[in-house]
C-alpha cells in the first residue's frame, strides 16, 4: 500500500501524457510556451474566475504574493505555526518577520480569535501588515471572519493553498476567496506536475501586471527595461502540459478522494477524532489526518503491518532551529503544540481501493483499541 499513490494515475494518463510531452520537444518552446498560458486559462476556470499566474513552485507563489505587498523589513506577517516551512520562509526572505498564531483544533486552520489577540497584542516595534492564512490538508481557512480582522487591522490577506486547490466554501472556489491566493504543484499535492510548480490567483487585474513582472525578473514593457527588483520564477512548458494533462481527471480525482474521506470516517469516527468539514465548505483531502493519544505507538502498529502513515506536523515551526526566534502572538500555541503530538496522517490518494482503506481502518481500530486496554 502506498501513502500516495502517483503510479495508478500515471498508468491511467500514461498515453495522453506522452503525447503532450512529444508536442513540447516537438515545438521546443521550453519556456513560456503556449501550455503556459493554456494551463494558467483552464487553472482559472477551477479557482472560479480568478486570474491565474503560474509559477515555478508553492513557495515562490508565496515569495511573489509577498512581493507584490511589498512586505519587508520592519513588517509583521501573521502566520500559523502548525505548517510546512515555506509559509513562514518565504516571510523572512523578504526581511520581515514572521508572529506565530494558533490554531483552531477542529480545522487545523488559523484561530481568528487567536489571530485577532496576536494583532492587538504586537509588541517588539514591528508594524502589522498582512496575513498568511493556510488552508491545511486541502481545508480552506475560516476567510470571512479571517477577512474580518484584517479589515479592521487594515492588513492584506494571502491564503497558502499549497494543499487546497481545488476545495470550496459557500460556493467559492479555493482561489477566489482572498485577494491573493497561492498554490503549489509538487507532485504529492492534489494537483502535482512531474517536479516542482505553483501558481498565484489573484482577484484584483492591479495585482496582474505587478505578479507578471515580478515572475520575470521585474521587467516592464520592455522585457530589457527592469523597473523592480524581481525573480526567475517561470513554470516550465513540461509541467504546464503534464498538468494539462492531469487536469482532465482532477474533479473526478477530487470526488474520489471524498469517497476514501467519507468511508475512512464512518469506519474510524468511534476509534479515533476523525477530521470534519463545515457544512458548506469542500476540501481536496491533500492528507486525510487523524488525531489519536499514543499517537506513535499507532504508527509503529501500522507500520509493523505494511501500512504507511505520515506525520503533519511533529514539529511546529516556531520550534524549528530556524524559526524559534520569531515572536509568537500574544494567546501562544497551545492547540499547535496539542496537535503536533496527536496528528496521524493515513493513506490518501484518488486511487486507493476499498479494500485498502478497509484495511487500514481495521488496522487503526485494533491498534487503539490495543492502546486502551494497556
Ligand atoms: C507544499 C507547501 C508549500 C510549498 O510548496 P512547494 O511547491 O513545495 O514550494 C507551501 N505551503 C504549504 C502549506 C505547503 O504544503
Amino acid at each position: 500500500m502506498e501513502f500516495i499513490d502517483l503510479s495508478a494515475q500515471q498508468r491511467r494518463l500514461r498515453p495522453a501524457l506522452d503525447a503532450a510531452l512529444a508536442r513540447v520537444l516537438d515545438h521546443g518552446r521550453y519556456v513560456m510556451g503556449p501550455e503556459v498560458t493554456e494551463l494558467e486559462d483552464a487553472l482559472s476556470a477551477v479557482a472560479g474566475g480568478a486570474g491565474v499566474l503560474s509559477c515555478a513552485s508553492g513557495t515562490d507563489a508565496l515569495l511573489l504574493a509577498l512581493m507584490a505587498r511589498r512586505a519587508g523589513p520592519g513588517d509583521a506577517v501573521f502566520v500559523p505555526s502548525f505548517t510546512f516551512c515555506a509559509t513562514a520562509e518565504a516571510v523572512a526572505l523578504v526581511g520581515a518577520t514572521p508572529v506565530f498564531v494558533d490554531v483552531e483544533q477542529a480545522g487545523f486552520n488559523l484561530d481568528p480569535n487567536r489571530l485577532a489577540d496576536a494583532v492587538a497584542g504586537l509588541d517588539g516595534g514591528l508594524r502589522p501588515v498582512g496575513i498568511i492564512a493556510v488552508d491545511l490538508f486541502g481545508q480552506p481557512a475560516p476567510y470571512p471572519a479571517i477577512a474580518q480582522v484584517a479589515s479592521r487591522h487594515g492588513l492584506w490577506v494571502v491564503a497558502d493553498a499549497a494543499q487546497s486547490f481545488g476545495a470550496s466554501a459557500a460556493g467559492v472556489p479555493v482561489g477566489s476567496m482572498a485577494p491573493l491566493t497561492t498554490t503549489s504543484f509538487f507532485p504529492a499535492k492534489p494537483l502535482g506536475c512531474y517536479g516542482d510548480g505553483g501558481a498565484v490567483a489573484f482577484t484584483s487585474p492591479d495585482d496582474a501586471e505587478v505578479l507578471r513582472s515580478l515572475r520575470v525578473h521585474g521587467a516592464g514593457t520592455d522585457k530589457y527595461d527592469t523597473v523592480r527588483i524581481g525573480i526567475n520564477g517561470r513554470l516550465d512548458t513540461v509541467q504546464a502540459a503534464v498538468l494539462l494533462q492531469k487536469l482532465t481527471v482532477f474533479r473526478e480525482e477530487l470526488r474520489s478522494r471524498q469517497r476514501v474521506a467519507d468511508r475512512y470516517a464512518a469506519g474510524l469516527a468511534d476509534s479515533v477524532t476523525v477530521p470534519t468539514v463545515p457544512d458548506g465548505v469542500t476540501s481536496s483531502w491533500a492528507q486525510y489526518t487523524v488525531r489519536v493519544p499514543d499517537r506513535d505507538r499507532v504508527a509503529a502498529e501500522l507500520g509493523a503491518q505494511g501500512i504507511p502513515t505520515a506525520i503533519y506536523y511533529r514539529k511546529p515551526l516556531h520550534r524549528h532551529e530556524a524559526y524559534r526566534w520569531f515572536p509568537v502572538g500574544r494567546g501562544g500555541l497551545a492547540v499547535t503544540e496539542r496537535l503536533a503530538g496527536e496528528v496521524l496522517s493515513l493513506p490518501m490518494h484518488p486511487y486507493l481501493g476499498e479494500d485498502d482503506q478497509d484495511r487500514v481502518v481495521e488496522a487503526v481500530r485494533a491498534a487503539v483499541g490495543a492502546a486502551s486496554r494497556a
